[in-house]
This record gives C-alpha cells, sequence and structure tokens, in this order.
C-alpha cells in the first residue's frame, strides 16, 4: 500500500493543532495524528476521505460506535431546554439517569454523583471511602490507571506517574498480582499466592488504617491483565474481614465492554462503589460518575456531603449518558460483545498459528490485547514495561503499518488493543484482524 499523501487542507489543519496544541503523553516533535473529518460507526473518515476501522473504540469508550443520531438529538433536545443549571438545581434527566443506574447496578448501589471524567469520579471515590472509614491508606495495584489528576495518578500504578514521582499524593500503598503468563509455579499456586501477598501488605501497613481497596473490574491499559480464577471474590472476603471498602474502577470496563454491564460481573462480586466514565455518554460528552452503595450514602442523610464539581449532573451531558444507556439496550449490545468476543478469541486462535510474535492474547467480551514476544519459549517481550523509544523499533513499526493499511488501534509498548465498538460484526472483526495480520509480519520478520 503507498504512503497517504496529505492534501493541503488535511497539512493545514495538521499543521494547526501541532503549532498551537499539545498532545498527551507524547515527545510533542514528530507527531503524526490522523485528521479525523467525521466518524460513523466503525469508522473514521480523514480530510482525504481515507476511511480507518477503529478498532479500540477511540480510547476504549466509543461502544456504540461513532455518528449516532440518537445522541445528538437527545443532546440538542436537552440544550434547547437548558444547558446549564447549578447542581443544586435538579432537571428531569439527571433524576431519569440516577434511577436508571441504580436499575442496573447490582446490589444496593443505588446513589450516583455525577462528575465530569474518570479521574473526578476517582478522586470522588477516595475521598468518600476516607470520609467512610475514618481511615487513610487506599491499595491499589501496580499494573493499574485510574486517571491522570494528582489523586488518581498516585493511585494508579501506571509508570506515566514516574517522572512526577516525587510530587505524589500520600497514603496510597501498591501491591502486586502475579503474571498469569509468566507464572511458573504451577496454576493452583498462582491464587494462593497472589491473596498471600496482599495479605502480607495489609499485615505490614496496618488494616485499621486501610479505608480501601482499589481495583480495575477487568484491566484496562496494562495490558488487560487477567486476575487469577476466584481472585476478587477473595478480595471481598478480605475487605469484609478488615472493614475495608472495596472500590470498582469500571471506567474502562464498564458499559458492556466485557460482555456484563461491568465487569466485576464477571467474577461474581459486588463492590461498595462503582467508578464511571468513557462508556456512559461513550465519549459523546465528557461525563464520570461515582455509584454509591446505600451503606455509605445513608450516612449523608443527615451530615453534609463535602463533595462538589460546578459541572456535577450537567444536564446535557446527563441527556448523552440516558440516550447511551438506552442505545445498549435497545441494541443488545452488551449481549453482541459477549458474543462477538467468543468468536474474536476464536479467531485470534487462528492469528497465533500464524504469527510467532504473538505470545499471549487475553481478552474478556471486547478488552482483548494482544502481547508480542520475541521468542514464544523464554516470553521475552517484544518490549518491555515502559519501554524507552529505542526499545520500540519493532513496536513503532508494526503501529505505523497498521495506520497505513486503515486502522486505528491502541498499540502500547508490546501489546496491541482490540477491543472495537460493542456494534461490531464478525465480518468486520475478519477485517481488522486480517490488517493485524499483515502488520504482524514486521514482527515476525523480527525474530528471525
Ligand atoms: N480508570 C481507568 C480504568 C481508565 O482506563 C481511565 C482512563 O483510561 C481512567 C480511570 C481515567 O479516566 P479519564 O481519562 O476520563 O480521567
Amino acid at each position: 500500500m503507498s504512503e497517504v499523501i496529505n492534501s493541503s487542507r488535511a497539512k493545514e489543519i495538521i499543521q494547526d493543532n501541532l503549532d498551537y496544541t499539545l498532545f498527551s503523553w507524547s515527545i510533542q516533535k514528530g507527531i503524526d495524528p490522523i485528521a479525523v473529518k467525521y466518524g460513523k460507526g466503525l469508522y473514521l473518515y480523514d480530510h482525504d476521505d481515507k476511511k480507518y476501522i477503529d478498532f479500540s473504540s477511540g480510547l476504549m469508550n466509543v461502544n456504540i460506535g461513532h455518528g449516532d443520531q440518537r445522541i445528538t438529538d437527545a443532546v440538542v433536545k436537552q440544550m434547547q431546554q437548558v444547558s446549564y443549571i447549578t447542581p443544586s438545581c435538579v432537571t428531569e434527566v439527571r433524576g431519569a439517569l440516577g434511577k436508571k443506574l441504580a436499575e442496573i447496578c447490582p446490589g444496593d448501589l443505588n446513589k450516583a454523583f455525577f462528575t465530569l471524567c474518570g479521574a473526578s469520579s476517582i478522586e470522588n471515590a477516595i475521598k468518600v471511602a476516607r470520609l467512610h472509614t475514618g481511615r487513610h491508606k487506599i491499595l491499589t495495584r501496580y499494573q493499574s490507571y485510574h486517571g491522570s489528576s494528582y489523586g488518581a495518578m498516585s493511585a494508579g500504578g501506571d509508570p506515566r506517574k514516574l517522572i512526577v514521582d516525587s510530587q505524589q499524593a500520600p497514603n496510597f500503598v501498591h501491591f502486586d498480582i502475579p503474571d498469569g503468563y509468566r507464572w511458573e509455579y504451577g496454576e493452583e499456586n498462582l491464587l494462593k499466592e497472589s491473596v498471600n501477598q496482599l495479605k502480607r501488605v495489609i499485615a505490614f501497613e496496618g488494616s485499621g488504617s486501610i479505608a480501601a481497596i482499589l481495583l480495575e473490574g477487568e484491566s484496562g491499559s496494562s495490558g488487560c491483565l487477567k486476575y487469577p480464577k476466584g481472585y476478587l471474590k477473595e478480595i471481598r472476603n478480605i475487605c469484609d474481614e478488615y472493614g475495608i471498602l472495596l472500590i470498582a474502577d469500571e471506567v474502562m470496563s464498564g458499559f458492556g465492554r466485557t460482555g456484563q454491564w461491568f465487569g466485576f460481573q464477571n467474577h461474581d462480586i459486588i463492590p461498595d462503589m462503582i467508578v464511571m466514565a468513557k462508556g456512559i455518554t461513550c465519549g459523546y460528552l465528557p461525563f464520570g460518575c461515582l455509584m454509591l452503595s446505600d451503606k455509605i450514602s445513608a450516612k449523608y442523610d443527615e451530615a453534609v456531603l463535602p463533595l462538589g464539581l460546578t459541572y456535577s449532573a450537567h444536564p446535557v451531558s446527563c441527556a448523552a449518558a440516558l440516550a447511551t444507556l438506552h442505545i445498549y439496550e435497545d441494541d443488545n449490545l452488551i449481549e453482541n460483545a459477549a458474543k462477538m468476543g467468543r468468536y474474536l478469541d476464536q479467531q485470534i486462535e487462528i492469528l497465533k498459528s500464524h504469527h510467532p510474535s504473538i505470545g499471549d492474547w487475553r481478552n474478556t467480551g471486547l478488552l482483548g490485547c494482544l502481547e508480542l514476544v520475541k521468542d514464544r519459549s523464554t516470553k521475552e517481550p517484544m518490549a518491555p514495561f515502559n519501554a524507552k523509544p529505542e526499545q520500540m523499533e519493532v513496536m513503532n513499526k508494526v503501529a505505523a503499518r497498521i495506520k497505513e493499511l486503515g486502522m486505528y488501534t491502541f498499540v502500547r509498548w508490546n501489546y496491541i488493543f482490540i477491543a472495537p465498538p460493542l456494534i461490531v460484526s464478525k465480518k468486520e472483526i475478519d477485517y481488522g484482524i486480517a490488517i493485524i495480520s499483515e502488520a504482524l509480519k514486521i514482527a515476525d520478520e523480527s525474530l528471525k
């Protein structure tokens, strides 16, 4: 395939963006963004009418696909009524959305505090956990991501925070969960050792000082790392034993992404709080939510709830969210995610047999990740954890080839994420896998 030559208009658009705006998590020089003109369904179209299949649903948030007119209609209708009111006033849509979320969430998770994004939901979850328990420490996993604001970044175990390490918020303690793919001591010992590691951390830190354990419902950008079977149930029991709250971060794994409303439902547990964003509005507008159990929210019947945001329960975002939730149900998207996830797993098995550079495939529903290795027997990664730019040579070439062939997807270190919108069909999965297969030839070639 020949290199795409951007038209002069596309070049101008890209240049303005490069000259006057900053790009997240990137060396600013040498960025080569897609200038998107519009999106429809699974596809993004640039200013030169080149089509890209979006195989990571943006940042794993555009679950219903791009350009759904139903959201636009709901947003316009709300704006015609009122675009903004203070969070102390109410709208019809705010109450309806709260009611709908309470219906979707299991157990007594019935009260919603509406925020702006994932990180602002995490910040509020941390505050509530400390207020509820009177304790200060929050335990979270290395190899996790919870957002980039101060508390959320400190809570996360993602190495992007290391550059500002000395400035982090206090009272976050991290623990490790062994990686099943590289575990060498027998499947039967994986759960036991994982749980024992955490129990030791709790003992060393003092259970009486721990407010909450915060975990992704299913691991996302850290590589879709799987919890050992039964792990989250054990965590639930530990939390109950020590009076620690369990917070499920469902920012990426929520809203059908894993073939259930929430990732934790694959593990048969109910947390005390759910952190939501991304799929709640599918990125049509920024929005987030912290869902509290009745056990936690009851206190605020009599006490001041010390949380607040100018844009909490923003009417237009609430309208986008409510319309989005209806689309999941009306279009059976959660069922489709589970079904297409099974099909994807089958197709990846075939792909693996053609590409020796694929070491592992980890997926739940449509939240999946290919891990590339230099050698299947040693499992040496194609690029290491927190790879330096010079260690990314092969992966950068693979990513560039994917883009050249007309796909947008999230590539990080030695991971290629596969998380298409939940509207995906078998035909589109085949189409996307064919592109990835072609790009993987570069990785296979590097093994020789
Ligand atoms: N939590 C998880 C699991 C995420 O994946 C993300 C973002 O990718 C966040 C929190 C932060 O969300 P936001 O970028 O909306 O602040």
